[in-house]
C-alpha cells in the first residue's frame, strides 16, 4: 500500500529535477539566515548561488554532531523562536544534548513521512496502533504518534515500559500494530509468556520497529515469537525523528528512503570520498525542506549501503539496507573491525541460542579479549554439560570464521541478561 502516489511513485528524473530546486533553496536560505554555515561555505569555497546539479553538493563541507552542539542550543536554526512550535532533544551520553526544532510544517512533513512508514508496513484506518516508543524527548514516540493519527489508524500512546500493561492492551484492545525498539519486541515476548499468553493468538498482524540497529537473524526470531510481519523502520532526531526511511511490506528488504525531503549519500567514513552506489558506508542526509534547522550533508556515524534496483512495491524512492551498525558502536579488537550486530547475525542462527547477549571486551596486558555471554533455550541450558561445551565450541569456531576475531562464549541460563524497554546496551568495553 502506498500512502502518497504523487510523490512516492515519482519518475526518477521529475524527483531529481524537484530535489535540486528544494537543495538549491535550502542552501540559499541557510546561508543567508545561519552565520555558521556561511562561514563554513565560505570557508570552503562552496557558492550555494553556483549550484547547477544534484553532484554540485559534493562541494559543500560537512556538518557534525558536534557543530549542533558547539551552537548549543539553537544556533543552527533559520526562524526565529515564535515559528518554531516544537523542540526534541537527544540524549546526551556527555555533556550537553543536540537540540532541534520543528516549525509547523515540519511537524506537518514528520507526520506524512511517518504516513508513509506505516502505510508501507501495511497499516491503515483500520487498524490499532500501539505506541511503545517512549514518549518525550525522544523522537521515536510523538513521531510515530502523529504518523498514526494521519492515517486514521486508532493509536495507543502506551510510550515505554510497564511490560504487563502493554499485554493487557494488545490483547483487551486488539491491537493490530505495535511500534517500538526491537529488543523491547523480545522482551515483551517473553513478559507475555510468563503472563501464561501466547502472543501469536493475539490480532496483532505487523511490528514497525527502529531506533537500533537489529540483523534479519533478529527479524526472522520476532516473527516467528509474535506471528507477525517485522518491519525495520530508520531515522534520527537531527534529521526528522522516525520516517526518514522505513521498509515495504511487499519486498521486506531495504527501507525506502523519503527522497523528496531528504538526500542521501554514502561516504567513505574515513577520507569523506562519495561512494559509488551499491558499496558500503556511512549515510550522510541533506535535508531540503525542513524549515527550523535544516542540516547540509549531515554525518550520520550510521553504516548502510544504497539498493537502486526498482521495488515490487512500485515506490522509486531508493533502498537503504538494513544499518549494520554506527561507526561510533564499532570496535576494534585485535586490529579486527567488529559490529554487535555481527555477532549477533552468528549467535541466533544456531538452533537453542537466544537473542540476548552481551559482549564483553577486555584489554590483558596488551592483548585484546572479547567474551560473549549469550542466553540458551531452558531445555538446553540444564541438559548435559558436553552438549554446552560443545555448543561453545561451535559457537567460537562460527564467529573466527566468519567475523575473524577470538572470542570466548559463555552460554548462560534464560533470563540472567539484563532486557531493555527502549534502546539495548550490548557492550562492555573495559578497556575505556
Ligand atoms: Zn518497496
Amino acid at each position: 500500500m502506498i500512502w502518497n502516489n504523487e510523490f512516492e511513485t515519482l519518475p526518477r528524473e521529475a524527483l531529481e529535477a524537484l530535489q535540486l530546486k528544494r537543495l538549491k533553496n535550502v542552501l540559499e536560505r541557510v546561508y543567508e539566515t545561519v552565520p555558521f554555515y556561511k562561514k563554513r561555505f565560505d570557508e570552503a569555497g562552496a557558492d550555494p548561488y553556483a549550484v547547477r546539479t544534484l553532484d554540485d553538493l559534493t562541494n559543500f563541507p560537512f556538518t557534525y554532531k558536534t557543530d549542533l552542539r558547539d551552537n548549543y542550543p539553537c544556533g543552527l536554526f533559520t526562524v526565529p523562536q515564535d515559528q518554531v512550535v516544537r523542540l526534541h532533544a537527544s540524549s546526551g551520553t556527555t555533556g550537553k544534548p543536540t537540540v532541534v526544532g520543528y516549525t509547523q510544517r515540519d511537524v506537518e512533513t514528520w507526520s506524512e513521512v511517518m504516513a508513509r512508514s506505516l502505510t508501507g508496513a501495511g497499516l491503515g484506518k483500520h487498524d490499532v496502533l500501539q505506541v511503545a516508543f517512549g514518549y518525550g524527548l525522544f523522537t521515536g514516540g510523538l513521531g510515530a504518534h502523529y504518523g498514526g493519527e494521519k492515517i486514521g489508524a486508532s493509536v495507543i500512546p502506551a510510550s515505554g515500559g510497564n511490560s504487563k500493561r502493554q499485554i493487557m492492551l494488545l490483547k483487551d484492545l486488539n491491537v493490530t500494530g505495535i511500534c517500538c525498539t526491537p529488543s523491547y519486541a523480545l522482551n515483551l515476548m517473553d513478559i507475555a509468556a510468563e503472563l501464561g499468553e501466547d502472543i501469536r493468538d493475539f490480532p496483532i498482524k505487523v511490528g514497525v520497529f527502529g531506533a537500533e540497529p537489529w540483523t534479519d537473524e533478529m527479524r526472522r526470531t520476532v516473527e516467528e515469537g509474535w506471528g507477525i510481519d517485522a518491519i525495520d523502520i530508520y531515522g534520527l532526531s537531527e534529521i526528522i525523528g522516525p520516517g526518514v526511511s522505513c521498509e515495504c511490506l511487499e519486498a521486506k528488504r531495504g527501507m525506502h528512503i523519503n527522497e523528496d525531503h531528504f538526500l542521501v549519500e554514502v561516504i567513505d567514513p574515513v577520507t569523506g570520498r562519495v561512494l559509488p552506489k551499491g558499496e558500503v558506508g556511512e549515510l550522510v542526509f541533506t535535508t531540503i525542506t525542513k524549515e527550523a534547522m535544516p542540516l547540509i550533508r549531515y554525518r550520520t556515524r550510521d553504516l548502510s549501503r544504497l539498493i537502486t534496483q526498482p521495488c515490487k512495491c512500485g515506490r522509486t524512492f531508493h533502498r537503504m539496507e538494513k544499518v549494520m551498525g554506527r561507526s561510533d558502536d564499532m570496535l576494534i579488537i585485535r586490529g579486527v573491525n567488529v559490529f554487535p550486530s555481527q555477532i549477533e547475525s552468528v549467535l541466533v542462527s544456531r538452533k537453542g541460542v537466544l537473542p540476548h547477549y552481551m559482549l564483553i571486551v577486555d584489554r590483558i596486558g596488551t592483548l585484546d579479549t572479547l567474551e560473549v555471554h549469550v542466553e540458551v533455550e531452558g531445555d538446553f541450558f540444564f541438559d548435559e554439560v558436553r552438549k554446552l561445551q560443545e555448543l561453545e565450541k561451535t559457537l567460537e569456531k562460527d564467529i573466527k570464521d566468519i567475523i575473524g576475531v577470538t572470542a570466548k562464549i559463555k552460554l548462560v541460563e534464560p533470563k540472567s541478561i539484563a532486557r531493555f524497554e527502549g534502546k539495548a546496551q550490548r557492550v562492555i568495553d573495559k578497556r575505556k
